[in-house]
């Protein structure tokens, strides 16, 4: 390892001695004087600069297009185009503003970070997720019902960076350009439209910490979390490069929509134009105006410029989400069955039986999983002791495996 050099050394380099530098340091066959040591950084940024590459190695010719993002996206996502659309653009631009420092000019690309609004388990933490498969930057997701202002129980603010600095192995740098999705946004919306007069520990104290991260600040990061190490030293991480997308299903703010949407316009022109809204979808008419309706306060919902929403999901949906997907369940299923040397298939009627009782059961998507579960759960325990090669899943044998189970458990899943 390098250590410090004695009095009668010079620099390899320049060739001044000890006397006429601050530092030398040595190393196996010779030494580097704390003047060269700069000289050699400023060289190997530039030849990083001029080689097009930024310095998290990304060139701008293998960046993912927008629509190779959204390709990808397709595979693992069904439906949800809009905010395929936004996310892939937003992570490309990500991308760009990272290389911009190349460009000689004065425009400065600044950062768009992203809401999306959709009711719970339409696929918005999926698309967080598969996005950051593909993705050369670090990535995180938390929950914003953990937020609490700095001295109440739960969370600081400042732990969102925590957990980035950790994907990123404590490299600060990497951790400045990574993406946070931040989850249940919506959980910390002011209880009311009007600024409260009593302090709101879970609302608008936590929205205004969560600004200081989103516009671009220097944040001091406790980089073990937390306040169980009191005496950890503080990382100082500018959130500038930050990408901060957002999610949350905002419970109700369809209502604040149709309200908007019906007194804006009064009269013939109003029934006439209320005839093409799509009431089952009004999400898609979500505009700024309604997240602060919500309770999210106006200078947030300008740090969040990109504002997108998700269907609801619908039969057709949902069956599509049972086998479609790479990695649908029924495959992954197939996959374990395979395993013991099983080949497991599923009759069409088998399929729709699981998603109408997903519907029933008011579960969506997510009850999906633990529907199938209690079907194949008789088959997973005996099969591999048997010998049996073939599994075909009909709908009464669904029906059957469901009805034996307990139904119970599955309502609260
Ligand atoms: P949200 O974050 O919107 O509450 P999630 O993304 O956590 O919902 O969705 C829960 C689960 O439901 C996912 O893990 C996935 O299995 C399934 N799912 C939800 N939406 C979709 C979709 N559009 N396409 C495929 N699978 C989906």
């Amino acid at each position: 390892m390098a250590k410090k050099a004695n009095s009668s050394n010079h620099c390899s380099f320049c060739g001044r001695n000890e006397q006429e530098v601050n530092l030398l340091i040595s190393g196996m066959t010779g030494y580097i004087c704390d003047m060269c040591t700069e000289q050699a950084h400023e060289i190997v940024n530039e030849s990083v600069k001029s080689s097009g590459k930024s310095d998290v190695g990304i060139t701008f010719s293998s960046l993912p297009k927008p629509a190779q993002l959204k390709e990808f996206l397709d595979e693992y996502i069904i439906k949800q185009d809009s905010a395929k659309r936004f996310l892939s653009v937003a992570v490309y631009n990500h991308y760009k503003r990272l290389l911009q420092k190349n460009v000689q000019d004065d425009v400065e690309i600044e950062k768009s970070n992203i809401i999306m609004v959709g009711a719970t388990g339409t696929g918005k933490t999926l698309l967080a997720k598969t996005i950051a498969k593909m993705l050369q930057v670090p990535f995180t997701i938390v929950d914003a019902t953990v937020l609490t202002e700095a001295g109440y129980v739960g969370e600081d603010i400042e732990s969102i960076l925590t957990r980035l600095l950790q994907v990123a192995d404590y490299d600060v740098s990497a951790a400045e350009r990574g993406i946070v999705f931040i989850d249940e946004i919506d959980k910390i919306a002011r209880k009311s439209d009007n600024p409260s007069i009593t302090r709101d520990v879970s609302g608008e104290g936590v929205q205004q910490g969560l600004l200081k991260l989103l516009e671009g600040s220097i944040v001091n990061v406790p980089p073990q979390g937390g306040r169980k190490h009191p005496d950890q030293k503080m990382v100082a991480v500018n959130t500038k490069n930050i990408l901060f997308i957002c999610g949350g299903a905002f419970d109700g703010i369809e209502k604040k929509i149709a309200q908007r949407l019906n007194t804006r316009v009064v009269g013939y022109a109003a029934s006439q134009q209320n005839k093409d809204i799509d009431k089952d979808n009004m999400l898609k008419y979500i505009t700024p105006l309604d997240l602060k309706s919500f309770g999210l306060i106006p200078e947030i919902i300008g740090r969040l410029p990109i504002l997108t929403y998700l269907e609801p999901l619908d039969r057709e949906a949902l069956l599509r989400i049972l086998v479609e997907p790479k990695n649908s369940i029924i495959k992954q299923y197939q996959k374990l069955f395979s395993m013991d040397g099983v080949s497991l298939t599923f009759e069409k009627g088998a399929c729709e039986y699981i998603v109408d009782k997903a519907i029933e059961f008011k579960l969506g998507a997510r009850g999906l999983r633990s529907i199938v579960e209690a079907i194949m759960i008789d088959a997973m325990f005996t099969l591999p002791s048997g010998d049996k090669k073939k599994l075909h899943v009909t709908r009464n044998y669904a029906t059957n495996q469901l009805e034996n189970s307990d139904l119970h458990h599955l309502r609260v899943a």
